[in-house]
């Protein structure tokens, strides 16, 4: 029996996530601890308890051991904590659109997506469902979900939220957006950006190593704009607090939109050579992963038809 089937057999995935409902209340399960009443109101994240996804497809851009040869199972959370000035998914992340799920179904969504033939399920910003995620996969998992699990992050997490995916997610595609707190102020309105993810980050190390082919972290970098020296500092902080084993990605598909069109720092897109000292500085360092040719924009998606028809459903 695997390790994943086995967890929820024997009722430990339950025993995670049961009392976080409870949590919900006066919510703490993300590092903005704001405090909410979920059962009655939405918190920061624009979450209250139900699920909320904005989509769910087999995607083709996401990196090359994610994608392999059919696709990533990817499904896109509605709501999110931080509050990033640049989002390009702000339509849900920030602005709520989507469909409400019951746990139930979204464990249909991910059994839908395995039918599929994607290779993975790829939960992106799932932080603040936490609790309601954790009872999907178990659904899921005592159906038949055999895929890898990938938590999709941009590393704000809670340090104790992260324990409980131990065992349960295979992959961590982790984000170092800033390396100061005063910068995810400023562009993301969290206080704490760089406090949370460093320890976020060695947790998830911890947990699953570097990414071998199967398993494993792997590092993201978004370039942005104005800000070598700070994406010089998080490769530094991977090879020296993590591993230089872990693959990063590194990004350039950075677009000065929404609040970000005129900031002076970042409100520009990134210049070729900004992006090849970031790249050249990571290869200095020996660190392996992979790098875009260009701002690629138009993502390579397929929709799966079960699930189409099933989101379309509860939106009329
Ligand atoms: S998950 Fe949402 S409701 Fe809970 S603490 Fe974070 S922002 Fe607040």
């Amino acid at each position: 029996m695997n390790e994943k089937l086995l967890l929820a057999k024997t009722g430990e995935i339950y025993k995670r996530y049961h009392p976080l409902y409870e949590q919900m209340t006066s919510c703490s399960i993300c590092p903005r601890k704001c405090g909410i009443n979920r059962y009655k109101y939405k918190g920061v994240c624009g979450a209250n308890y139900r699920i909320r996804i904005a989509n769910a497809l087999l995607h083709f851009g996401e990196e090359p051991p994610i994608v392999g040869n059919s696709g990533s199972g990817v499904i896109f959370f509605s709501g999110c904590p931080m509050k990033c000035i640049y989002c390009q998914n702000m339509g849900f992340s920030q602005k709520g659109i989507g469909v409400e799920l019951t746990e139930k179904e979204l464990a249909f969504v991910m059994l839908e997506l395995q039918r599929a033939g994607a290779e993975n399920i790829n939960l992106v910003t799932a932080s603040h469902y936490t609790p309601q995620v954790l009872e999907s996969l178990e659904k899921a998992i005592l159906k038949g979900l055999s895929l890898p699990i990938v938590w999709n992050t941009s590393s704000y997490e809670n340090v104790e939220m992260l324990k409980l995916l131990d065992g349960i997610v295979d992959i961590y595609l982790a984000d170092i957006r800033y390396v100061e707190d005063d910068a995810g102020l400023k562009y993301s309105k969290v206080p704490d950006y760089w406090t949370v993810a460093k320890n976020a980050l060695k947790e998830m190390y911890s947990q699953v190593g570097a990414f071998d082919g199967k398993k494993g972290l792997i590092m993201r970098i978004l370039v942005f704009p104005s800000n070598i020296t700070n994406h010089k500092k998080a490769l530094d902080f991977i090879v020296t607090e993590l591993s230089p084993e872990v693959p990063v990605s590194i990004m350039r598909q950075y677009m000065p939109v929404f609040g970000a069109k005129n900031d002076p720092l970042i409100g520009r897109k990134v210049m070729d050579r900004e992006y090849k000292e970031i790249v050249d500085y990571a290869e200095k360092l020996g660190i392996n992963g992979w790098i875009q040719l260009d701002e690629k924009q138009v993502v390579p998606t397929k929709s799966v038809k079960t699930i189409y028809q099933f989101l379309r459903r509860k939106v009329k």
